[in-house]
């Protein structure tokens, strides 16, 4: 028996293996030792998810907002109560630092509730469309079964998360966990199993084909929620254009710039640059600012306290609250962050900090790289251009700020941007010519809830963290009543 034993799926209300038997062994990348399984699922568990969600879902749709709110409340009541298992579970299986992971449970409970509050914005509007007194209206109304596809790096609160605003806006919904880092998605089917009627929430595991294969052509899922990565999406929106007309919202990757301004105070934009960048999980956030690019007259200073901060990162077991990095997720992701290392040698960038495997008895097993800044990065090197997805700072040196907002918009993302200066033209230049869905301004990391998440060009479709992310999960309908 493995440390966390077998994590089954949730689908029409009973916990359950995969029709097809097989399993995903689930390693603790710290260690690669093998700490779980959970179910590889087939197209026939989707379809019976979506037979279970379809059944159940008329009648949830017909009880009242504060009905549902009430579910959500007490999901988020109950992942608070197994918060500290989830975390033991989670930091084992992803690698991500179990300090600042607490994060995940407060936020994966705070967005349930969110969304559990937001009932009556699925309203309509009353347009005066015609003379006389004629009424015209809109209601926004579910799509039916509704599904979410996640990936490894917050697997448990993407996918809870993921339930509240379909839930609330009175779909069913599926959802897919990530093949690596499968174990979590176990527990919160235990949670929903508790919850909710059969059907209403439902969560299959497995490989991105097929499960994921199949949610996106399933002639009968309408509405997919996506967070991965661009290649993936493209994989999604071609399946699903060879089945039928799919509503599909997209939260992918990024490659952020963090532009600091000769006026910046380097103590600041330092701790900023390392928060942005999210050490506790390997850099491995969608939004995380790994592009610094400083102006040259603060330059060397800048580079150089980011990477004496970033040498001295304490790197280690997961589990132990005083570390500050662990392992990088997986074995093949690991692999690809090793290439992009190898790739910036070879295309003369400059190693600062870090840039290979660390040295001692503890890294011998597991995927360990060390944090890592490079300068004198330009934007033809991959390390310049292309997401890592992993613990690399991307130091760049600029004169001219139009040159520099030219160099941040310079790639095919746009998820995230930072620009650092106390004048305020500058500042809202620079927030207005960057192509990205979201800036700081003095600032790095946070989200807002409340406030609209999600990318332009290639970084994605949609908005979440926000209403908008409700409404997107109801079709609006026009009724006119001719008097
Ligand atoms: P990924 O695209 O490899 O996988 C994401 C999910 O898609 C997994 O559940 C996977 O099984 C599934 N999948 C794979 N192939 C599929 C297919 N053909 N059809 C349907 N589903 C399929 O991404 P990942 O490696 O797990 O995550 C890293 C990426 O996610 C990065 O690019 C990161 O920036 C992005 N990300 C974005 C956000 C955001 O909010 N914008 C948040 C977190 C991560």
């Amino acid at each position: 028996m493995t440390q966390f034993g077998d994590r089954l799926m949730l689908i029409g209300g009973e916990l359950v293996a995969s029709e097809g038997g097989e399993w995903i062994t689930s390693v603790n990348p710290a260690t690669e030792q093998v700490i779980g399984r959970a179910p590889a699922g087939t197209a026939a568990d989707v379809d019976r998810a979506y037979d279970a969600a379809a059944a159940a879902q008329p009648e949830w749709a017909a009880k009242s907002i504060w009905q549902r709110a009430g579910y959500l409340h007490k999901l988020a009541a109950a992942i608070r109560e197994r918060g500290e298992e989830i975390l033991q579970l989670e930091a084992s299986d992803t690698g991500n630092t179990i300090k600042l992971l607490a994060g995940d449970i407060v936020i994966s409970s705070a967005m349930l509730q969110y969304y559990a509050g937001l009932g009556t914005e699925i309203k309509g509007d009353t347009v005066p469309a015609s003379g006389g007194q004629n009424i015209h209206f809109t209601l926004r109304e579910p799509y039916g079964v509704t599904a979410r596809i996640v990936p490894f790096n917050h697997p448990f609160m993407f996918e809870a998360a993921a339930i509240a605003a379909p839930i609330m806006a009175g779909n069913a919904v599926i959802i897919k966990t990530p093949e690596t880092s499968p174990l979590s998605g176990g527990i919160l089917a235990e949670l929903c199993q508790e919850i909710f009627p059969p059907g209403i929430v439902n969560l299959v595991s497995g490989y991105g084909i097929p499960v994921g294969d199949r949610i996106a052509r399933h002639p009968k899922i309408r509405r997919i929620g996506f967070t991965g990565s661009v290649g993936t999406a493209l994989a999604i929106q071609r399946s699903a254009a060879e089945t039928c007309i799919k509503h599909i919202t997209l939260e992918l990757g990024g490659k952020n710039a963090m532009i600091v301004c000769a006026d910046a105070d380097p103590d600041a934009v330092t701790k900023a640059a390392i928060g942005g960048m999210n050490f506790a999980w390997a850099g491995q956030s969608c939004g995380s600012v790994s592009r610094l690019m400083v102006h040259e007259s603060i330059y060397d200073d800048v580079v150089e306290r980011v990477a004496a901060k970033v040498s001295a990162l304490k790197l280690g077991d997961p589990l132990d609250p005083t570390s500050e990095m662990g392992p990088v997720n997986n074995k093949a992701h690991y692999d690809r962050i090793l290439s992009f290392m190898a790739s910036a040698k070879q295309e003369g960038a400059k190693t600062v900090t870090g840039g290979d495997i660390p040295k001692g008895e503890q890294f011998e097993r597991g995927f360990w790289v060390e944090p890592t800044v490079y300068g004198d990065v330009t934007m033809d090197m991959r390390v310049g251009k292309e997401e890592i997805f992993g613990p690399v700072i991307s130091a760049i040196k600029w004169s001219k700020l139009d040159e520099v907002i030219a160099m941040a918009n310079a790639v095919d993302y746009g998820l995230t941007g930072a620009v650092w200066t106390n004048d305020l033209q500058v500042a809202m230049t620079t927030a207005r010519a960057l192509e990205t869905g979201l800036v700081w301004i003095n600032g790095t990391q946070a989200h807002y809830v409340g406030t609209p998440f999600g990318g332009w060009k290639d970084s994605g479709l949609g908005r979440e963290e926000c209403v908008e992310e409700l409404v997107s999960y109801t079709q609006s309908k026009a009724i006119h009543i001719l008097l």
